[in-house]
């Protein structure tokens, strides 16, 4: 479905504009929320949609979309007014990332990257814990991360994957952050490190662990570690299947001497927000919400003989497509409205029955999206997966969902099962 957009006092339409993934007046959304979910949709559709090939056949960061993100200061979405940021807060953003990623997967998911390092210090640290001076501290040191994104485009990314369980939650982070005078010397390892070699700052997880301490996730810091730093390097390569533009190489940080208004987060803040607001880690979900979307617009328009460059042949007569396209349908809604509810009930505390809901959202994302994208392909056939049209990119970009720690599908459906059946601290014994 599309909507033409009148821009300009002539009233002369120049565009016309895909309708929003969730209509304001029917999800009940505000003028401002709306205005900035439409202006992350227009940029998607107008510029990021044609560009995305490129960036996915080469594996290439798009840097273009980024510097057109900080011109419409989607770059700083989620940092509030009062710092020049445009003050959206958790479902606002979420909302918008997906229609980005309706057109350009690896672009939602790198600003997500990119857009957590303002929220969870934002509106996300608010809700938390912290003492008067801790907490004048934290607003010093997060207003200079704020400036730098709003004034001078930063790009922040988050690299916490190692390889082994602490990303999952399951053990504190093999980097290592030993306290010096004035900082930390970093030293470790990440592997699938998002927006490496491209991001101004790499908001890493690490360790704080003095001489002959043991490691504790308690102890857990979460730094902006400057891309220049001394001892900072990107290896490897990244030739994946999807979310190629990406580009998640291997992050080394050797003897990397890490000031203290580099914190990101107190100390003991990330830890506490871990446990007192989940929601922080279904924030992997909107960009591939966008790509659920994206293979039934496809999917529709394909059949109606209206995707440019095919000819324009219509096969929607037949019943086995209507069919399909009514499954996908029926499917795409379940998805848009359990993800709905989930991101809009995202806070700190949240209630039980709260976050089985937000396992069970980013589970039917992640696995619905490329279900889709399965059946978009069967059902528009052959001609519709060549590499010219984005139906296949999407196929890949929805398989990498799943995969995605801490909330992987798998591990979804672990946590859904256990803590549906216990109680906290309930046993067998
Ligand atoms: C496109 C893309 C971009 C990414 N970008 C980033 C990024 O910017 N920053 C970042 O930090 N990471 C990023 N990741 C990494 C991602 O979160 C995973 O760390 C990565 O996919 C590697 O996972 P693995 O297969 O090594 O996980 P493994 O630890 O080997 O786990 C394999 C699977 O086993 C299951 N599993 C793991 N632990 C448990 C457990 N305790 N109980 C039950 N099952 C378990 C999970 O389902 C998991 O998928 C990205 C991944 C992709 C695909």
């Amino acid at each position: 479905m599309t909507v033409r957009v009148n821009h300009g006092a002539s009233g002369a339409e120049k565009a016309t504009l895909d309708a929003p993934m969730f209509d304001p007046a029917a999800f009940r959304l505000d003028d401002e929320q709306a205005a900035t979910i439409a202006q992350a949709r227009e940029l998607g559709q107008t510029l990021f949609a044609a560009r995305a090939s490129t960036y996915d056949r080469d594996a290439i960061f798009p840097t273009e979309n980024y510097r057109d993100m900080h011109r419409a200061g989607l770059l700083g979405i989620s940092i509030p007014r009062k710092h020049g940021g445009l003050g959206a807060g958790y479902q606002t953003y979420a909302l918008a990332a997906a229609e980005i990623g309706r057109y350009c997967g690896a672009t939602a998911l790198t600003w997500n990257m990119h857009v957590c390092s303002t929220l969870w210090t934002g509106p996300l640290a608010d809700d938390l814990e912290m003492d008067s001076a801790t907490r004048a501290e934290h607003d010093r040191r997060r207003a200079v991360h704020y400036k730098r994104i709003v004034e001078d485009g930063a790009i922040y990314s988050q690299p916490f994957s190692e390889g082994g369980a602490a990303a999952a939650g399951g053990a504190a982070f093999g980097t290592e952050a030993r306290p010096v005078k004035g900082g930390w010397i970093v030293t470790g390892k990440k592997i699938f490190a998002s927006l490496s070699g491209h991001a101004d700052y790499y908001g890493v997880l690490c360790t704080e662990i003095a001489e002959g301490e043991k490691a504790s996730r308690r102890n857990t810091l979460y730094l902006a570690i400057p891309a220049k730093a001394p001892g900072v390097s990107v290896v490897g390569d990244w030739d994946p299947l999807g979310m190629r533009g990406t580009v998640s190489r291997t992050l080394l940080f050797k003897d990397v001497f890490v000031e203290e208004d580099a914190a990101l987060m107190p100390r003991g803040v990330y830890f506490q927000a871990a446990q007192r607001w989940p929601h922080m880690f279904l924030t992997l979900s909107p960009s591939y919400m966008g790509l659920a979307q994206a293979a039934s617009d496809f999917t529709v328009r394909y059949l109606r003989g209206e995707i440019p460059g095919t000819p324009p042949v219509k096969r929607r007569m037949y019943p086995t497509k209507q069919i399909a396209v009514a499954q996908m349908q029926i499917k795409l809604e379940q998805i848009k409205a359990i993800w709905f509810q989930a991101v809009s009930e995202a806070r700190a505390n949240p209630s039980k029955e709260q976050v089985l809901r937000a396992y069970a959202a980013q589970f039917s994302v992640m696995e619905g999206a490329n279900e889709l994208a399965t059946l978009a392909i069967r059902t528009c056939g052959g001609q519709a997966m060549l590499k010219s049209l984005r139906l296949e990119r999407i196929y890949r970009d929805s398989r990498c969902g799943s995969l995605m720690l801490p909330w992987t599908a798998e591990l979804c459906l672990d946590r859904i099962g256990r803590e549906a059946l216990y109680e906290p601290g309930e046993t067998d014994d």
